[in-house]
């Protein structure tokens, strides 16, 4: 049996990862990292759009601070998320914002005096103020009153992650890639590292740590359209699902982004809308505002989706072999502003549909659709980071259900997420190896080691006709069909039904390339595939059973969010042996909410199933704020009284600002 030993752990080489190791690496810990993609290859790459922060920096984000961020997030999520994280989250995120700038990542700045942006369709001149010149500036995205959302041109993500990761190798992370994590290793409720396989020369290493990170990103490969990474395949979720003591909560909660190129699905940024491209359909018009006349383009993702399939379901689509699309329009901003600042967009049309965007009319139209996009859901942890029910088992990023995202993020909130996570996860994970004195039981690493060895050898030596490749297109089929955009009762137990089929017929896939010691990806699908049908089982379960309709999780059949029966988290867990998710729920306590559930703004309106509670609770907050604002307390005392939350003083520091709102 290899071995390797280190302190702590870390599975994923994104941003979260990336990030905890150096949070971790700084407590002059060893730290081991695991990716089965050279790290700055990791999905966080792809971030075009943002990072959400407070700052307050431009003209547009003036008087921005965290309450603001927090009630968007809180209303984005459809209340659905954990306020307390949410807090947690907005206070630390410009911290983030400005530590990831003293590493060097070259956010845009403000240059001051005039500067031409489209608001509402219209080229309007916003003049940005002296002591602002030079500062990190912010666009519009993510639907947020306030421009907040900090960017370095369209290569966002390309910029952090090689921030990031060059910091992480001046702590000595040690980094080894193409190293898939295949399994926990645990005992008594306690995690104990992970067994691994070398994606070269095919090699298992049990890698023992006093705590063990999973930032393994999203699941969006279960679908068939997704802007996601080929390498987003859930696999973390499934090994924690698998330890049987974690669970994957609200995993039925997966968003869908507006505008991927057709028919690529890659992801063309919310950026586009939030700069003032607008959406056009068969006949060119700007479709938007009759249905949102306060938000237009820029409502959440998952309404600014349904109404785009909604206005497709009116025959308004534009048809094409790939099916009907709309039309995302930029070329109103002008090609000066396209060529600056979407210049990455622009790439992407003109290699993948051979369109120049900056060109005037139809002509430079982009052809989108929506498509999965981001995984709310994932492995429970509580607000420090670690599983409730594995000791030393802590997740952040995509991979977690923290939860700060509830049923709908907000764009620019995810990398943003990453990064803080990284902080302060990072931060209680770090403490979590350095108490940690346990002697390893090896006996334990060694059976978990044979487990895998054993699973491996026996998918090698089964025959059998069950092709991996059949299996996982029909999942992806099934998941795009029935457990996407609309969802009916009907059609959600149709694809629970075929996927537990799929999962039993998953036992017996046989592959062709029968070699271990070397690369091999078609075993690599042969235990990937039944993991990924786990995962798409607890999503499209947990889409079943949750019988109302919230954030980006829309059933027909129930079209009302059901505050009354579904303040609730679901949360899916897998029994040894059993070929469906067992599923429980967590409820959200609306009498410690500082933002008890009331519209969001846009969407449908008198479309929600009161609870009671909301409304008592509304009345004790604002006679707090009245009695507490009339002695003089400031909004952060206010804050304190309404819902305390846990947060390292660090992070917990008040955010300065130019101007008077710090
Ligand atoms: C096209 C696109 C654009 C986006 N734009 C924005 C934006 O503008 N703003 C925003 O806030 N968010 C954006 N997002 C979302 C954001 O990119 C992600 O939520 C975020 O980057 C996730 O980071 P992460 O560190 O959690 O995971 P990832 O960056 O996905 O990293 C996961 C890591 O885990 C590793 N891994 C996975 N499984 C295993 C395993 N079993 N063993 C070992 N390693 C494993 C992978 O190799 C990888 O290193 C965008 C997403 C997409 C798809």
């Amino acid at each position: 049996m290899r071995v390797e030993f280190t302190d702590a752990l870390i599975i994923g080489g994104g941003l979260a990862g990336l990030r905890s190791a150096v949070e971790v690496a700084k407590s002059g810990q060893k730290v081991t990292l695991l990716s089965i993609c050279p790290v700055k290859r990791s999905h966080s790459a792809a971030v075009q759009g943002g990072m959400q922060a407070s700052l307050g920096n431009s003209i547009k984000g003036e008087g921005d601070n965290e309450d603001l961020h927090f009630a968007d997030t809180v209303k984005g999520s459809d209340w659905g998320c954990d306020q307390e994280v949410a807090r947690m989250f907005v206070q630390t995120v410009p911290k983030a914002v400005r530590e990831l700038a003293s590493w060097g990542v070259p956010w845009t700045r403000i240059a001051k005096g005039p500067r031409n942006v489209v608001i509402n369709a219209q080229r309007v001149t916003i003049e940005e103020k002296e002591e602002s010149h030079g500062l990190i500036n912010a666009r519009d995205f993510g639907g947020t009153k306030k421009w907040r959302t900090c960017y370095i041109a369209d290569a966002t993500g390309h910029c952090m992650i090689f921030g990031v990761a060059n910091e992480a190798i001046k702590h000595n992370v040690k980094i080894i890639d193409r190293m898939e994590a295949l399994r926990i290793i645990h005992k008594d409720g306690i995690c104990l590292g992970v067994i691994a396989r070398s994606l070269i020369d095919g090699s298992l290493t049990a890698f023992v740590a006093k705590g063990t990170m999973l930032a393994t990103g999203g699941y969006g490969r279960v679908y068939k359209q997704t802007t996601n990474a080929v390498i987003c395949e859930g696999t973390g979720a499934a090994m924690a699902l698998e330890t049987g003591l974690c669970s994957l909560s609200n995993m039925e909660a997966v968003q869908f982004h507006p505008t991927p190129i057709v028919p690529s699905g890659i992801l063309l940024t919310e950026g586009c809308r939030g700069d003032g491209g607008v959406l056009r359909d068969v006949d060119g018009y700007r479709f938007m505002p009759d249905y949102e006349p306060e938000k237009k383009e820029l409502a959440s993702r998952d309404v600014v989706s349904r109404r785009m399939m909604e206005h497709i379901r009116k025959g308004k689509g534009v048809k094409s072999m790939y099916g009907d699309h709309l039309w995302l329009d930029i070329s109103i901003l002008g090609r000066a502003h396209v060529e600056k600042n979407l210049r990455d967009v622009r790439d992407i049309c003109m290699t993948f549909n051979g369109i120049d965007p900056a060109d005037e009319g139809p002509k430079g139209w982009a052809p989108v659709i929506p498509m999965q996009h981001y995984s709310m859901g994932g492995i429970r942890t509580k607000p420090n980071g670690e599983t409730p029910k594995m000791k030393g088992l802590f997740v952040a990023g995509e991979a977690a259900c923290w939860d700060l995202h509830g049923f709908n993020r907000l764009g620019g909130n995810s990398c943003a997420e990453t990064v803080v996570a990284g902080m302060v996860v990072g931060d209680y994970f770090s403490n979590y190896c350095k108490d940690y004195t346990n002697e390893v039981d090896m006996e334990v690493v060694e059976k978990f080691y044979n487990q895998e060895r054993d699973y491996i050898n026996e998918i090698v030596n089964r025959k059998g006709n069950c092709n991996v490749y059949k299996i996982k297109n029909e999942m992806k089929d099934i998941m795009w069909e029935h457990v996407s955009i609309f969802r009916t009762g009907e059609n959600l137990q149709k694809a629970v039904d075929r996927l537990e089929e799929l999962y039993k017929e998953s036992k017996n896939i046989t592959i062709e390339n029968k070699e271990i010691n070397c690369s091999n990806p078609e075993l690599e699908d042969a235990y990937r595939v039944p993991r990924m049908l786990k995962v798409a089982l607890c999503i499209a379960r947990g889409a079943l059973m949750r019988t109302e309709s919230r954030g980006a999780h829309y059933r027909e059949d129930y079209p009302k969010r059901d505050d009354a029966n579904w303040m609730k988290r679901t949360m899916t867990y897998w029994d040894d042996g059993a070929t469906l998710p067992r599923v429980e729920y967590e409820d959200l306590d609306i009498m410690k909410m500082e933002m008890p559930p009331a519209f969001r703004g846009y969407g449908a309106k008198g479309n929600i199933i009161e609870n009671p509670l909301s409304e008592k609770r509304q009345a004790e907050v604002d006679s707090i704020r009245e009695k507490m604002e009339a002695e003089g307390k400031n909004r952060v005392e206010i804050q304190e009284a309404l819902m305390p939350y846990e947060l390292q003083p660090r992070f917990k520091a008040a955010n300065e600002r130019i101007g008077a709102n710090q």
